[in-house]
């Protein structure tokens, strides 16, 4: 019987195994990730207002496992050997007739100064670090940015820093403490959140005017101190700084053997299969896949590959050939702690909904029902 291994529990990962089992696949199904659990990143921006907990956004997976009869196996991929098709992990090796890789992504840290600033992406600890600082200023400057891979555009995360910068927002004013507070926000793009749409940048750019929030656009970052943001264009003071840097491939990327692209990420086509090895295949924000550019790095977009990942190994290892792409999709709700605001986009149409309550409300629903599978 064939064996089927998947590196990584994130969404890529679980979505690939659902979509194998829903396909018949009788075959052996092995998840390599450091461990048994589904971290949904969504809902950090609920953190600072207490309204989410490290147990509520970990979901153990025992029982999925269980019902989809996968073999689990802790550990952390160290290497990758595709001709002799094994995985190394610092818990063993793990052999693979086909493979779909969905480790994530892993954020660049390289500016100066970086080990002053939190970054969400890491997930929990810096965020409630970062919530529990915010909590006991008692006023201030907090600023909030992201910046990008210059080798790999699409490989950058803005969405989720507008969504902490409104939340902050809503929340100092439900505090009554905003008067005590700047807010600012900083990126070295012209036009942040470009991919959202050229009507969402400005609509999401009028929401800061608003809210009395400044702007720090368009100058290349030089780095962070304790109390500062250093850019091209200036310096800034910062008590308090949010920023999500852009992204590159895992670290065992260079010990794969697999093609990569300038950015660090495992290059694949429009059939997520790695370039150049038959039966490997990569999904979510480890790949560096062809697609229009504003292709998000997202958990829906992970799903989607996954599904076409999964299907095609599957056709593959029936000895057919794979033709089947994935759709590219933009689904994003800008929360603002209190309401939200609607972003789609498609290669047909592009949808941007107002803020309202309602888009708060369908947020939340989703978390319960997108995680309905996995409790
Ligand atoms: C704060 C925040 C908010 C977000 N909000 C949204 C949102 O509202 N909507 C949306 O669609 N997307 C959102 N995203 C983006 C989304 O979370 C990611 O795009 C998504 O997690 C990518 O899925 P993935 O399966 O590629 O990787 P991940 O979900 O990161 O999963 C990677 C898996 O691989 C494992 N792993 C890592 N390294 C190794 C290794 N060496 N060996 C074995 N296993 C390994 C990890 O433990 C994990 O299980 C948000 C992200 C953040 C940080």
């Amino acid at each position: 019987m064939p064996k089927i291994v998947i590196i990584g529990s994130g969404f890529g990962g679980l979505t690939a195994i659902k979509t194998l089992r829903k396909m018949g696949c009788q075959d052996a199904i092995t998840l390599i990730s450091p461990r048994p659990a589904l971290f949904y990143f969504s809902s950090l921006i609920w953190v600072p207002a207490g309204l989410r907990t490290e147990e509520d956004l970990t979901i153990p997976l025992d029982t999925f496992f269980k019902r989809h009869n996968v073999d689990y196996h802790q550990g952390t991929v160290t290497g990758l050997d595709p001709e002799s098709r094994h995985v190394e992990t610092d818990h063993g090796i793990v052999t693979f007739d086909s493979l779909i890789i969905a480790s994530g992504g892993r954020f660049i840290k390289k500016l100066p100064g970086i080990q002053h600033i939190y970054t969400p992406c890491e997930g929990y600890p810096p965020t409630k670090a970062y919530s529990d600082r915010l909590s006991k200023l008692e006023g201030g400057t907090l600023a909030f940015g992201f910046g990008g891979n210059p080798k790999e555009p699409t490989a950058m995360r803005g969405g989720p820093i507008f969504e902490f910068l409104f939340g902050i927002d809503t929340l100092l004013r439900q505090q009554k403490r905003r008067d005590k507070f700047d807010l600012v926000f900083f990126s070295p793009a012209p036009e942040p959140g470009k991919r959202l749409g050229a009507n969402a940048v400005k609509a999401l750019l009028n929401e800061m005017k608003k809210s009395n929030i400044q702007t720090r656009l368009g100058h290349k970052m030089k780095g962070f101190t304790e109390n500062s943001v250093q850019t091209e264009g200036g310096d800034f003071q910062s008590d308090l700084t949010l920023f999500m840097p852009g992204m590159t491939g895992p670290a065992w990327a260079d010990k794969s053997g697999l093609a990569l692209s300038e950015g660090g990420l495992f290059k694949g086509d429009a059939q997520c299969r790695v370039l150049g090895f038959k039966g490997i295949y990569v999904v979510g924000d480890s790949g560096s896949l062809p697609g229009p550019n504003w292709m998000p790095k997202q958990a829906h977009m992970a799903d989607l590959q996954a599904e076409t990942a999964a299907k095609n190994l599957l056709t593959e290892q029936n000895g057919q050939v794979a033709e089947l792409g994935f759709k590219t999709e933009l689904i994003c709700i800008v929360d603002t702690l209190d309401k939200g605001m609607l972003i789609y986009r498609s290669a047909k149409r592009t949808i941007l909904m107002p803020k309202l309550r309602l888009f708060n409300w369908a947020k939340r629903f989703f978390e319960w029902y997108y995680l309905r599978d996995y409790r």
